[in-house]
């Protein structure tokens, strides 16, 4: 299940480079290339789904894989103690840009509020 348009798609099967954090038979994280904070990681399935509402309906043990896949990240990237922060965007509304679902692990300073008023 790969999508040829998709940029995500692309940085999975390495057409695209990125700088990989951790890679599972399924999962795949990499570097940010625009960081919003000093550890910004995005984690993906292999496979393509747009948000997580595909995801999750299509397969919830990969969601499982890929949640737990966010965790080692954050202990990997040393914000296990420090805190960090995981989300996904859906949608117009939600600021998604790029429509292969992925989880955005964020720490290594204080992040504020979650969303501003
Ligand atoms: P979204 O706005 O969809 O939640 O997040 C998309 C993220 O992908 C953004 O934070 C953006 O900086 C990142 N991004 C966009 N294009 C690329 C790329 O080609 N390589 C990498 N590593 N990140 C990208
Ligand atoms: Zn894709």
């Amino acid at each position: 299940m790969i999508d040829s348009d998709c940029i995500f798609c692309k940085i999975v099967a390495g057409d695209i480079p990125s700088t990989k954090v951790l890679e599972t038979d399924r999962v795949f994280a990499f570097r940010d290339l625009y960081p919003k904070a000093p550890t910004h990681v995005l984690v993906v399935p292999k496979d393509h789904y747009a948000n997580v509402a595909e995801l999750t309906a299509a397969d919830p043990a990969l969601a499982g894989e890929v949640l737990r896949a966010t965790a080692e990240v954050a202990a990997a990237e040393g914000v296990a103690e420090s805190g960090w922060r995981l989300f996904s965007n859906t949608g117009a509304d939600g600021g998604q840009d790029v429509f292969h679902v992925h989880f955005h692990v964020a720490g290594g300073k204080p992040l504020g509020r979650m969303l501003s008023n």
